[in-house]
């Protein structure tokens, strides 16, 4: 089922649980528009893609392409552990959402508040939580990607909008930061839910041939369009011949 139109809050994080995030979707009507995307085409945020660029799969180490929920400013909060707090607990998880007796309310109230992403998720200042940046052709306030420095889980890709990269250079006016959340991190009860699969496949020419011929074959993959890079369309002729 894709997502509901009615407001919902969708959770996630790292693997040991330095890491915590929310993200707050308004009702539909409320949603943000793309602000790629031609406004008649009324796609809105959030929604999700896979991207087989060379350091989306180096930084995830994921010979499949990585699928993410596009995610705007307004939308995310992130609650991050500092190590200077971990005394308790020298090795595993500080919370283990898959466990039965997991209780979201009683996790969160012994944990740093929420903050806004832009607070945590850019890279440039010196991090006092376990948030790390991953070290790419860039790193820092407009452009980086995040890791937990304690479990290693790669949470986001992170980049400030700039107007070449909107749809005839109109930067929206509610944020410009924008969040990609790497959907393995989202608690499980909300991937079972399907909410977010990929609408788009991007960068799709700088895949693999084992990344670009599963996507070209595999359910749930196949008939997402795709472009190569963030336009030009991938021809009926290029996915045929990588199905043969
Ligand atoms: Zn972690
Ligand atoms: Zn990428």
């Amino acid at each position: 089922m894709p997502l509901p139109d009615d407001a919902n809050t969708v959770t996630g994080g790292c693997s040991c649980g330095a890491i915590r995030y929310r993200i707050a979707i308004p009702r539909l009507e409320d949603r943000p528009l793309h602000p790629m995307a031609p406004p008649s085409t009324n796609t809105r945020l959030p929604n999700a893609i896979t991207c087989h660029c060379n350091d989306c799969r180096r930084s995830t180490g994921a010979l499949l392409p990585p699928a993410m929920a596009d995610i705007p400013a307004t939308m995310l909060t992130v609650s991050a552990i500092s190590p200077s707090s971990e005394s308790t607990i020298v090795s595993g998880r500080f919370l283990d959402v898959l466990a039965e007796d997991y209780d979201a309310e009683k996790a969160d109230a012994d944990r740093p508040p929420y903050v806004p992403g832009t607070q945590t998720f850019l890279a440039g200042e010196e991090s006092k939580t376990w948030i790390r940046f991953y070290h790419t052709t860039s790193c820092g306030k407009a452009w980086s990607r995040s890791f937990c420095g304690r479990c290693g889980t790669p949470i986001c890709f992170h980049f400030k909008l700039i107007p070449e990269y909107c749809h005839d250079g109109n930067l929206p006016k509610e944020f410009e930061d924008v969040f990609h959340i790497y959907l393995g991190t989202m608690d499980r009860e909300f991937l079972e839910k399907d909410w977010f699969a990929p609408d788009s496949e991007v960068n799709f020419k700088f895949g693999t041939p084992f990344s670009k011929s599963v996507s070209a074959t595999a359910k749930g993959l196949k008939e997402v369009p795709k472009v190569q890079e963030f336009d030009g369309e991938v021809t009926k002729e290029e996915l045929d011949h990588l199905a043969a």
